[in-house]
This record gives C-alpha cells, sequence and structure tokens, in this order.
C-alpha cells in the first residue's frame, strides 16, 4: 500500500481517508490512477483534482461509508470497480451487521487495491456470468440450531462469515483453532487465492507443473480437511509450508501462499513509502542496507522481494517484542515455501513457472 498526498494542501493520507484532516475536502480513490484524490463538488457531481478533466460519483456504497471509490459520471455502473462485485450482503439495518460489513469492505479494497496493482484479470458476474468474481457477506442465522455460514470459495463465488469482522471473536477461533495469525484480510486474500487457482492454474495448463511444487490436488479434499481438524499436521509441516493449515491440501497450500505474497507485496511497498531500510543483518559486516528502489508489484524477480522482506519481518518483530505484543510476522519462511512463493510470482507475472 502507498501513502497518497492531498492535491489541495499535501496532507499525507491513507488509503481508507474520507475526508483530509487538514484541509477538510472530500477524498475519493481514483482506481485507474492509482491514487487517492481531493474532490470539489461540481454541479452535483465531484471533480478529482487528481483527474481534473473528468467527473466522477461516488460508489452508491459510500452511502453505507462502507466505499470512498469514485465511478466516472458517464459510466452506467452505479457501484465502483469493488463493490460490483458484491452479491450478497447482510441486513444492514441490523447495526452490527453493518459495523462488520463495512469491516469487511475495508479489507476487500485493500484486497482489490494489490489484485488490480498486479495487474490481475478481475470480471464481475455481469462480464463472466459462470465464472465472474462474486462476493457473498452473510451472517449466521440466529439461534444454537440456525444455519451457519461457511467462510469460502466456489467457482468464483467467495462466501465471507461476518463473525471474521468481529475481532474478539475471530481471535477465539484463531486459538481455538491453533493459528497463529488469522486477520480478515488474510482471508480475503486467502479466498481469492482459491478463485486464481482456477483461473491462472487450472485454466491454463499449468496443473501438472502446480503439482511438482505443492503435491496432487486430487487427494480426498474433505477428508484432508477432516484429517488435519482430528489429527493436525505433520510434525514437520514448517520445512515445506507456510502454515499448518496449508499442510491439510495443496489447494490449501496455493491459496495460503498465494496470500502470503500479497501480504509481501502490499507490506513491502507501504515499508518503502516510509523510506525503511533495513540491513540484512546486524552489523555492517552484513553488507549494505537493502534500497527501497523498485516497486514491489513488479520486482523483476523473487530473490529481490525476498531479500528486502526477510530483515524487514525480522526488525518488526524485534520492535513489536519490545511493546510486549506477539510477533507481527509469526511465520517461518523455508527454501521450499520460498519456491512456492517463486511458482506464485512466476504465474502473477504471467512467465512460465520455472
Ligand atoms: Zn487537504
Ligand atoms: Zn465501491
Amino acid at each position: 500500500m502507498k501513502l497518497f498526498r492531498c492535491q489541495h494542501c499535501e496532507q499525507v493520507l491513507y488509503f481508507e481517508n474520507r475526508q483530509c484532516q487538514n484541509c477538510l475536502h472530500r477524498l475519493g480513490y481514483l482506481p485507474a490512477a492509482g491514487t487517492l484524490s481531493a474532490v470539489e463538488p461540481d454541479d452535483r457531481v465531484w471533480r478529482a483534482l487528481a483527474s481534473p478533466t473528468r467527473r466522477y460519483r461516488f460508489c452508491d456504497t459510500a452511502g453505507y461509508d462502507a466505499c470512498n471509490w469514485l465511478v466516472p459520471v458517464d459510466s452506467p455502473e452505479a457501484f465502483c470497480v469493488v463493490c460490483r462485485h458484491n452479491r450478497i450482503v447482510p441486513d444492514l439495518s441490523l447495526t452490527d451487521n453493518l459495523t462488520r460489513w463495512r469491516k469487511c469492505e475495508l479489507a476487500k479494497h485493500r484486497l482489490f487495491y494489490t489484485l488490480i496493482r498486479l495487474d490481475l484479470a478481475l470480471p464481475s458476474r455481469a462480464e463472466d456470468p459462470r465464472y465472474g468474481l462474486v462476493f457473498d457477506f452473510r451472517a449466521d442465522a440466529p439461534g444454537a440450531g440456525g444455519h451457519r455460514v461457511m467462510t469460502g470459495h466456489q467457482d468464483g463465488l467467495i462466501t465471507i462469515n461476518l463473525w471474521e469482522a468481529d475481532d474478539a471473536e475471530r481471535e477465539k477461533l484463531r486459538s481455538a483453532m491453533g493459528e497463529t495469525y488469522r486477520t480478515l484480510l488474510g482471508h480475503l486474500r486467502q479466498e481469492a487465492g482459491h478463485y486464481f487457482w482456477d483461473r491462472l492454474v487450472r485454466d491454463t495448463g499449468r496443473i501438472e507443473t502446480f503439482r511438482e511444487f505443492f503435491g496432487d490436488e486430487r487427494q480426498d479434499y474433505p477428508k484432508a480437511l477432516q484429517g488435519h481438524y482430528a489429527k493436525g499436521p505433520a510434525q514437520d509441516w514448517q520445512a515445506s509450508h507456510i502454515s499448518s493449515y496449508a499442510a491439510a491440501h495443496p489447494w490449501e497450500d496455493f491459496a495460503e501462499t498465494w496470500a502470503h505474497y500479497l501480504h509481501i507485496v502490499d507490506t513491502l511497498e507501504m515499508a518503502f513509502a516510509f523510506g525503511i531500510r533495513v540491513r540484512p543483518g546486524i552489523d555492517e559486516r552484513s553488507g549494505p542496507a537493502i534500497v527501497p528502489d523498485f516497486d514491489p508489484h513488479d520486482p523483476g524477480n523473487m530473490n529481490r522481494l525476498i531479500e528486502a522482506w526477510l530483515p524487514l519481518t525480522f526488525a518488526v518483530n524485534s520492535i513489536i517484542r519490545c511493546m510486549g505484543e506477539s510477533d507481527f510476522y509469526p511465520f517461518v519462511l523455508s527454501p521450499r515455501t520460498v519456491t512456492k512463493l517463486g511458482f506464485i510470482h512466476a504465474l502473477i507475472h504471467q512467465d512460465r513457472p520455472t
């Protein structure tokens, strides 16, 4: 993620800001330009200071304060390029639903920011009625015996249980599952990983190469998950998987690793935006600091990302421990996991996996 600047007053802005705290201009995100822009009213629509020749309106979802993205005024779409992927949203007359859905949308907009920056195709259901990417945000039915919503992906449909947006509930689940990391953004990136497995692996004839890296996905999926929940992963899962859940099945391995690739790209961009430089080790002998002189969305090769990433995680974990908090980065990147990340890097950048 980038830092942004108000075009009117130069104030530093964050992706989710709705208004410049300094000059009070309303703010909207322009996905084509990849920038947040101060806007000014212009005959019942808006003029964006970052794109003054066109006029815009806000996405319809802005009415719920769940989106700040702009739509060109001549577009037939009521929703922005993110919100047009929604199929079901919960009953927003219930305050808890609205609060949780807003959190889902914040995370989903961050997901799309990265997917757009990586130049990945994101057809909606209107554009691809069979496999277009679409989201359901749903709440469990009330009562002990009510229908429980399963977070997951199926043929382009990503379903998110709204409970995942409740911090206390999600932390309870994380602890019960023995996980070291569980976030809403992580869920969205992971489910998007399943979607892109269909698109970039299954539908492009790369399945044999996929199996060389991740194993044979034809093994029984429900049985594999049952086994994972009943017995847990193999003791040495860290030698070849990014998380214990990734060891459950090759599909989950791919999705977990995909999410991790997005974590790395997004976090590095923000570290670079702040000019953070970290030496690979802790003294001069370790060589020069990593110079943030590349775009993590287009780094050239995977090694460049990893060389910048590992010292950053070491530094931030060390800093956050000083505040008595748990690790910011509770993962170990084994050489095999790095090769899997390299496979995903090649898929995204349209190379033949090597
Ligand atoms: Zn301003
Ligand atoms: Zn929107």
